[in-house]
């Protein structure tokens, strides 16, 4: 990724920004320009919570070359309290103790060193909570 576009793209990567559309409502992260639902272009920016629950998950224990050091691992889709949903991988858990329902929050983790570049970047992950 071009250091540019990582600089553009800050807020909603490191703040959590999300944006809400003025007219219907539809929640939308990362951003958008325009609202699928009702065409409208004008959004007000909020932060997600902190935490939300995992609705579904699923494992992967026969990945794709690349990910083969860090099977089996777990990819989930997670609601927070307003309604929006995102999808990620479930990091820094035993996949077999996850559950539906369970509390995890996002945080960002590094994915990739831009060698030419020198540029680091990163990605949300869902970190479950356990109580
Ligand atoms: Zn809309």
């Amino acid at each position: 990724m071009f250091p540019s576009r990582i600089w553009r793209e800050m807020p909603q990567r490191y703040r959590l920004e999300a944006s809400i559309c003025k007219k219907c409502g539809k929640r939308f992260y990362p951003p958008r320009l325009i609202c699928d639902q009702c065409g409208f272009r004008k959004f007000e920016s909020y932060n997600l919570p902190e935490e939300g629950k995992l609705q579904t998950f699923t494992v992967i224990r026969i990945p794709a070359s690349q990910f083969s050091d860090q099977s089996p691992y777990a990819i989930g889709i997670v609601k927070f309290d307003d309604s929006l949903q995102l999808m990620a991988q479930i990091v820094d858990c035993d996949v077999d103790k996850l559950k539906i329902g369970q509390k995890v929050r996002l945080e960002f983790r590094r994915i990739q060193t831009d060698k030419s570049h020198g540029v680091l970047s990163y990605a949300y992950k869902l970190v479950p909570k356990w109580y």
